[in-house]
């Protein structure tokens, strides 16, 4: 058993000052307020639960930095798309446990305890499937052990090139499956799982899947959580109506019984009828406001879809900047920019701004990735701790500790983190970083060679 004291604490019920946290076999097994230290307990300045990182496709990591130069005037996320295809087309299950193993390292400095893999990359550079049909997930998996994140993995369904079952690209040919290809894929994926993993599946997008492929793998989720892109860019809208007379979060609404277990990944571009009644589903809008800034695809409506009552979680996805404060920093951003306004996202009950959207995002990504979460008696023992003597907390209370940490730290501000009871990250650096990271240069050199 470990325990742990901490000024102060952001329990599920609000602040609290003077915790002390008992931690036993990864789990929180009790939760004091107004305690007095004891001599052994470790001691910490400001504790917060940790993050789930909601979509993420750890490989492209190796590329982050590689598609910022402007390569022809009409540059947009497609264009992007086919630099990205070059790159993952010589990757090994080597490759993509190193480079995850980075990915995941940083989340942890970051302040994500847990990532959902949306894991497309399944077959060998020819396209045919390995002769275990689950050999990329397995190096995903290899690098969540590694790093101690937690896991929630997310096989993806990918069979087309476009809406209506269009023939793929050769660019795809690494993500194919069939229905019956996928479910052999699902079910091998299933037996090499570390214990306190989840499980759900990730029909790739209308795009990559037909409406009765869609009805027939939806089953293989178990219970598991349903993840699928929509709606990130306005081609892909078009495109939609041209195919069906409907945009995608619209015939998703309609046609797919969209629920809490859903997470509709991007969702940015909605009409004020999808974003009332994508709100009132239950199923989390998967943000990724750094990745979506990033790939110019558009601004999320934030604002309605909040006031709205909708949950919503947030992703690194193409880790172009792995920072679980970014995220939440550009998510505000992107609603001021586009409103010449100021302080969008809080709420009456929460006003800070950093509080709310913190608060969103471990509640949306809890839901969306089938995690316990929150320091409370019975949870994961997943959190982590920022440290108090940064000039930015200077005079802090606990209404702007949030704040501060979000909009105003300029240096990695978080020096601890927890994740199943165990410090992963102490004094700002991952216990596995010089290790992953060598390994990770060597890696990434070679593939640019
Ligand atoms: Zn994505």
């Amino acid at each position: 058993m470990t325990t742990l004291w901490f000024e102060r604490a952001l329990l599920p019920e609000g602040w609290a000052d003077s915790v002390r946290v008992t931690l036993d076999t990864g789990r929180i097994s009790a939760v004091e307020t107004g305690a007095t230290p004891r001599p052994d307990d470790g001691r910490h300045a400001i504790a917060l639960p940790g993050l789930a990182n909601l979509h993420c496709h750890g490989f492209q990591r190796g590329m982050a930095g590689l598609s910022e130069t402007r390569g022809r005037p009409d540059d947009d996320f497609w264009s992007w798309r086919e630099i990205m295809y070059r790159f993952l087309d010589r990757l090994t299950p080597e490759d993509i446990a190193a480079i995850n193993a980075l990915a995941f390292v940083e989340m942890m400095e970051s302040g994500f305890t847990r990532v959902a893999e949306f894991h497309y990359l399944h077959n060998d550079a020819d396209g045919r499937r390995y002769a275990d049909p689950a050999e990329m997930a397995g190096a995903v998996i290899a690098a969540a052990n590694e790093s101690g994140i937690g896991l929630t993995l997310l096989p993806v369904f990918y069979a087309h090139g476009d809406f209506g079952g269009a023939p793929p690209a050769s660019g795809q040919r690494r993500f194919l499956s069939d229905v019956d290809g996928f479910a052999t894929l699902v079910e091998v994926s299933r037996t090499k799982l570390p214990a306190d993993a989840a499980f759900g599946i990730a029909p790739h997008s209308l795009r990559a899947v037909t409406a009765e492929e869609l009805a027939a793998i939806l089953p293989l989720a178990e219970g598991g959580p349903i993840h699928i892109h929509a709606a990130e860019q306005m081609r892909e809208v078009e495109a939609s109506l041209a195919w069906s007379g409907q945009r995608p979060v619209e015939w998703l609404l309609n046609n797919a019984d969209i629920d809490a277990r859903w997470c509709l990944v991007h969702a940015t571009h909605l009409t004020d009828d999808e974003c009332d009644r994508l709100a009132a589903s239950g199923a989390v809008a998967g943000l990724c406001p750094v990745t979506e800034a990033n790939l110019g695809d558009g601004i999320f409506p934030a604002d309605r879809y909040l006031a709205a009552g909708g949950a919503i979680g947030i992703g690194t996805d193409s880790n172009i900047l792995i920072d679980a404060a970014g995220e939440l920093r550009a998510l505000e951003y992107s609603q001021r920019l586009r409103d010449c306004r100021r302080a969008m996202l809080g709420s009456e009950t929460t006003p800070s701004i950093g509080e709310r959207l913190f608060r969103e995002a471990l509640a949306g990504g809890a839901r969306a990735t089938h995690a316990g979460t929150g320091i409370a008696v019975g949870q994961p023992a997943d959190f982590f701790t920022l440290a108090a003597d940064d000039p930015i907390f200077a005079g802090a209370d606990q209404r702007t500790i949030l704040d501060r940490w979000i909009f105003a730290a300029r240096t990695p501000v978080i020096d601890g983190v927890w994740r199943a009871g165990r410090e992963w990250v102490a004094g700002g650096r991952h216990i596995a970083r010089d290790v992953v990271a060598a390994r990770y240069c060597t890696v990434v050199e070679a593939l640019l060679a």
